[in-house]
């Protein structure tokens, strides 16, 4: 789930691990350690808390050596502990293991060792059996210390795989020994793993950014890959012990594109990179001779996409949310029947599907382990299953049937806000090429085309609210919770205003379509819990207006998010009124998300959050 950075090499490990682990910090975390070898000295410092305080740990008493592996953790099994922290060590205490994920059946295999004597756990971890596990396997396959070096490599890596058999679960791991030198072996299922190939020396990692800096090669790993990495070479072979395949990629973004500048965070940085994220999710994908869109990715001949009948949205979060706006765009500009799911729902549920359903599944990072069940239960049923992602060497990019890239550029903040709006336009580029090969005329396909191309620069016009927002923010700043409002196509932005909400303010916070209100939501509305309506001048606008009087009539405070002249009718009804540049109906949203953006944002710094890296939240959620 969180962050895994191993390195053997040259250099000084301590220094790079936890540069490393800075880089991944931004995904949530709880607790930090580091392994590092040196001769026949095995060093770990952990502990709960910061990668400041391991930091300040390692400043004391720097372990010195050239090769070692480090962890942030996000605690599944366990509390948030030193002792829960990783790395975790075997029973002879010179195995050194970290692990993102979940051992399943860690109990029952921590009761066969308890049950054989000679197993003392200290921690209440599933990682911990785990490296219990892989060095007990270890030490009964050779007479101990007497083994040659390279042998203890081939019996290491036999070890961790024999070990990874008897393992129900999902993992990324990185693993030392101390009596092998400059050696380590990683292996993933279900939790992404990284190696970084580099000059004299070699990465592990669960994410590439925490490596870029020093290297731009990468080989992303398979699930079921083991890879033994030593200073100038590396092996990959499979659980099963088949040799494994393998490219060496060129890691899209450099480490510059993953700073944050002048920006005092990431999500806010982000938000602001949307006229650009916006303008790249379309380029090379818009015909103005055809008046359609062109998505190669998709790997579907018009035949093909003329045979859909239904589609399926799946995804989790705010990438449900893009769905949801999905189904909206889909039905209105292709008419083809169109259903948003829980990926964590779908994959688990019996759902009826017809032979030309077609199945997009949505992930920022391409590694969320729900929608990547659903991906994999789709195809297994025999379905068409395609991807929409940022992350370019994902497990979801790779293992769909094909897609379409985001190309958004790296997604730091833990909130979601520019792949969002990136989402939402892909959804349009999918109605648009669907429509056009149905029933939608080249100039309303021309027309979709000028607004979608229109989207940068209202996008900038948008941004500008920032200072209007902020003060918004403040006049609020002591509320305990807001709703969100909308209808139709903004109907999910009220879902997503109020998802952003809560993550970064920790407020509560709900969205609703603006008829549910009378339909009960209306018993909470009272003066100290500000509505917000996103009304823009569009077909509902009216409907819009009867709701938010009926939340004026018991004392609320109204924000309203408007277009057009429609703010002149709210003129003496709403509190506050933020306007936004008018747009066609199914790309409003992308406008009107940025001022609930903002809004979020402003009000987490006005009460001292943390934006980037809210509580309890981690940025890509590989566990269940
Ligand atoms: N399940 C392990 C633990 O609770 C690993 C958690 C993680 O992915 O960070 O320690």
């Amino acid at each position: 789930m969180c962050g895994i950075v191993g390195y053997v090499g040259r250099s000084e490990a301590a220094p790079i691990l936890l540069d490393g682990l800075r880089r991944l910090e931004y995904r949530g975390y709880d607790s930090a350690g580091v392994a590092i070898i040196a001769g026949d000295q095995l060093e770990t410092r952990k502990c709960a808390g910061r990668i400041a305080d391991l930091g300040k740990l390692i400043g004391k008493d720097t372990p010195v050596g050239t090769y070692g592996i480090s962890h942030t953790r996000w605690a599944t099994h366990g509390k948030a502990t030193d002792q829960n922290a990783h790395p975790h060590f075997d029973a002879s205490g010179k195995l050194a293991l970290v692990h993102n994920g979940v051992i399943e059946n860690y109990q029952a295999l921590k009761d066969d060792m308890l049950r054989e004597g000679n197993h003392v756990f200290v921690s209440e971890t599933d990682t911990e059996v785990l490296a219990h596990l892989i060095g007990k396997i270890y030490d009964s396959s050779g007479a101990n210390g007497s083994t040659p070096p390279q042998n203890s490599k081939s019996r290491l890596v036999a070890a961790v795989r024999a070990a990874l058999q008897q393992v129900i679960g999902t993992y990324g791991i990185a693993l030392v020994h101390r009596d092998i030198p400059d050696f380590l072996v990683g292996a993933r299922r279900g939790s992404p793993l990284v190696l970084g190939v580099g000059k004299d020396e070699n990465f592990l990692a669960s994410d590439v950014s925490a490596i870029v800096a020093y290297t731009r090669d990468a080989v992303y790993l398979n699930d079921f890959d083991v890879v033994a990495v030593e200073r100038d070479k590396f092996e990959i072979s499979s659980v099963a012990g088949e040799g494994g395949k393998y490219e060496v990629s060129k890691v899209e973004f450099t480490d510059e594109d993953i700073k944050k500048g002048d920006y005092p965070h990431y999500m806010l940085k982000e938000i602001y990179e949307q006229p650009g994220s916006v303008r790249d999710a379309m380029r090379g994908r818009l015909s103005h001779e055809e008046c359609t869109a062109k998505l190669g990715g998709l790997e579907m001949t018009a035949a093909e996409l003329r045979d859909v009948r239904r589609i399926v949205l799946t995804g989790c979060g705010t990438a449900l949310h893009a769905a949801r706006i999905g189904e909206y765009i889909i039905e209105q500009l292709a008419g083809v029947p169109t259903e948003v799911e829980f990926a964590s729902e779908f994959r688990h549920r019996n759902t009826p599907m017809t032979r030309d359903t077609l199945v997009f599944a949505i992930s920022q990072s391409g590694e969320t382990a729900d929608t990547l069940g659903a991906l994999r239960e789709s195809r297994r049923k025999g379905y068409r299953a395609l991807g929409i992602c940022n992350n370019v060497a994902s497990t979801i990019a790779r293992e769909s049937d094909g897609g379409v890239y985001m190309h958004a550029g790296p997604e730091i903040g833990v909130a979601a806000t520019k792949s969002f709006t990136s989402q939402v336009t892909i959804m349009a580029l999918i109605g648009l090429l669907l429509g056009r090969m149905r029933h939608l005329s080249t100039s309303e396909g021309s027309a979709i085309i000028d607004a979608l191309e229109a989207l940068p620069a209202q996008i900038e016009e948008t941004l500008k609210l920032t200072d209007q927002v902020r003060a918004i923010a403040k006049k609020y700043a002591s509320v305990n919770g807001m709703l969100f409002f909308g209808r139709q196509f903004n109907y999910p932005i009220a879902l997503e205003a109020a998802l952003k909400l809560k993550e970064i303010t920790y407020l509560f916070a709900e969205g609703h379509p603006s008829a549910e209100l009378k339909h009960g939501i209306i018993a909470l509305v009272r003066p100290d819990l500000p509505s917000v309506f996103i009304a823009p001048d569009d077909a509902v606008f009216s409907k819009n207006m009867n709701n938010i009087e009926q939340v004026k009539a018991r004392k609320g405070p109204v924000i309203a998010i408007t277009s057009g002249a429609c703010g002149e009718r709210l003129a003496n009804i709403a509190d506050d009124i933020i306007t936004i540049p008018s747009a066609p109906e199914f790309v409003t949203p992308v406008l009107s998300v940025i001022p609930l953006q903002l809004l979020a944002y402003h009000l987490a710094v006005e009460l001292g959050r943390d934006v980037d890296k809210p509580r309890n939240l981690a940025k890509s959620v590989t566990v269940e």
